[in-house]
């Protein structure tokens, strides 16, 4: 299956698209991991994009289309791929067309992760990370710590990152509205769209989309 993952910062795309790209033997392509091997493996993307990054300034998107044009042309790809971040606007999923039909293959679904802007909002503005060590994560409704302030791992201090403060979720959910959401519109007229609710345990998620995938292909 071709599948392209949408859906609000907060929305455990990430975390969703591992499973379901588990799932289904399909590899997991993420924006983020795109840039990080581009920019490790020195290629001619990577480099540019590493030159507009250190100059803070955004990507252009032929580099990002390059990168995952390339990525989607690898063998572990050609039988399908779950894309995450990637088209991440109307512009990229344009060209992301213009290259499955190239290729003469089609996307087979799109799955759209709905959750409410409050719900994005208490879920990231919520996180806690200690600064000893990233990977201990709390959160102070859903997974708070014994005692406020300290991780329950290592006594290390919890503190909440920019990026996670209610003011940059606001921002990042505007960008979202304004850049991201109107792909969603340009894949519903080719009748791609799937839209599940994202909201409750992980795993319910995953199982809640294994279905609605199911049922798309099907009908
Ligand atoms: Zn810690």
């Amino acid at each position: 299956m071709r599948i392209v993952l949408v859906g609000p910062p907060g929305a455990g795309k990430g975390t969703q698209a591992a499973y379901l790209a588990k799932n289904l033997s399909i590899p997991h392509i993420s924006t983020g991991d795109l840039f990080r091997a581009n920019i490790s493996q020195g290629t001619d993307l990577g480099k540019r994009a590493r030159a507009f990054m250190d100059e803070g300034r955004l990507v252009p998107d032929e580099v990002t289309i390059g990168m995952a044009k390339d990525r989607m042309s690898q063998p572990d790809a050609l039988n399908g791929f779950l894309l995450d971040g990637f088209p991440r606007n109307v512009g990229q999923a344009e060209a992301l067309d213009e290259i499955l039909r190239s290729e003469s293959v089609e996307l087979d679904a799109v799955l759209d992760l709905e959750v409410p802007e409050d719900e994005v909002v208490k879920r990231i503005a919520g996180r806690r990370i200690c600064r000893n060590e990233s990977a201990h994560v709390f959160h102070e409704t859903y997974n708070p710590p014994k005692a406020e302030g300290v991780c329950d791992t290592c006594g290390g201090e919890l503190y909440q990152r920019d990026d996670d403060s209610e003011e940059t979720v606001r921002t990042r959910l505007e960008v979202y509205h304004t850049q991201t959401e109107p792909i969603i519109d340009y894949y519903r007229a080719q009748g791609l769209v799937v839209t599940i609710s994202a909201l409750g345990k992980v795993t319910d998620v995953t199982e809640r989309a294994m279905e609605a995938l199911k049922r798309s292909e099907e009908g």
